[in-house]
């Protein structure tokens, strides 16, 4: 279903709860390789997006807020500290699940507190240090909690400057493949980069039915022509087998699994 408030997003999982579902909620699926078998119980389409500005360079966003729109309306309002979200696409509430970033800056750095939705249908406000934020993970990702909104902080910032330092931040992803992708499929292994260990096993460009290990960069797969997740998948456990094989190194996903998995 869509939700298209922090109500209907609310609702949904209550009634879900209510009817002992499951709920997966999906922002952009930017970041989510969806099963062939599909997803048991019921999705959510995360809409919910609206910002609000508040006092002393804070804003509070709905977790179905666009990163970009959340940059770009900051910017506006001369509310600077928020320029790195403009290339990353996602929502706010994936983001803080998964705490997003680039490398200069991670959300973590500018969330003060989170809207939290338990499975009993219940929201509370909880501090964001409370979350345990780490290298593209949040102690959310053990739970089943869902973001409902999150209040960032930025600063005062000339109108100008941000606008430069978004486009600086536009600039460096014009070195990431285009196309449909999931993203990075790995998180980086502490110093070193998956990209590049995938790359020194040879496999970039190796391909699957529609799928294809990018000659670009090797920590992203594209989809060519119509993959299939199973496609993109093997090419996940190809890379990770060789690159353990190889630098006895094993690469964990920083792309999320949704739905059936044997
Ligand atoms: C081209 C490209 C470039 C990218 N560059 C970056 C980058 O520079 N840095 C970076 O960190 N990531 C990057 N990513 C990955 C992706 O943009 C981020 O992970 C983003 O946060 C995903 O947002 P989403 O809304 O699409 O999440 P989805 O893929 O929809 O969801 C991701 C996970 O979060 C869960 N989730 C979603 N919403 C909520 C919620 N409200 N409450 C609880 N759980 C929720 C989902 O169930 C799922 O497990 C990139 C991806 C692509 C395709």
């Amino acid at each position: 279903m869509l939700a298209k408030s922090k109500r209907d997003l609310s609702a949904a999982v209550r009634i879900a709860h209510e009817h002992a579902l499951q709920t997966t909620i999906i922002g952009f699926a930017a970041n989510s390789l969806v099963s062939d078998a599909g997803v048991d119980g019921l999705v959510i389409l995360n809409r919910a997006d609206r910002i609000h500005f508040m006092p002393d360079y804070l804003v509070e966003a709905d977790s179905g807020t666009n990163l970009a729109t959340l940059a770009r309306r900051a910017a506006k309002q001369g509310f600077g500290g928020l320029e790195f979200l403009i290339g990353i696409p996602g929502t706010v509430g994936a983001a803080v699940f998964g705490n997003t970033g680039t490398r200069q800056q991670w959300i973590s750095e500018v969330v003060e507190r989170v809207e939290l939705l338990g499975e009993n249908g219940k929201s509370r406000w909880i501090e964001a240090r409370r979350l345990t934020f780490s290298y593209r993970a949040s102690e959310l990702q053990g739970g089943n909690d869902v973001v409902l909104s999150a209040v960032l902080r930025g600063h005062a910032r000339e109108h100008a400057e941000i606008e430069a330092r978004m486009q600086d931040y536009l600039g460096l992803r014009k070195n990431q493949p285009g196309g449909s992708s999931g993203g990075s499929v790995f998180k980086n292994p502490p110093g070193d980069f998956a990209g590049r260990l995938i790359e020194a096993c040879g496999l970039k460009g190796e391909q699957k039915g529609g799928a294809e290990i990018s000659p670009m960069h090797a920590n992203f797969i594209v989809n060519k022509k119509e993959a299939t997740a199973s496609d993109i998948r093997y090419l996940i456990e190809l890379a990770r087998a060789k690159v353990k094989e190889r630098f006895s190194i094993l690469l964990e996903e920083e792309i999320k699994y949704l739905g059936k998995w044997s």
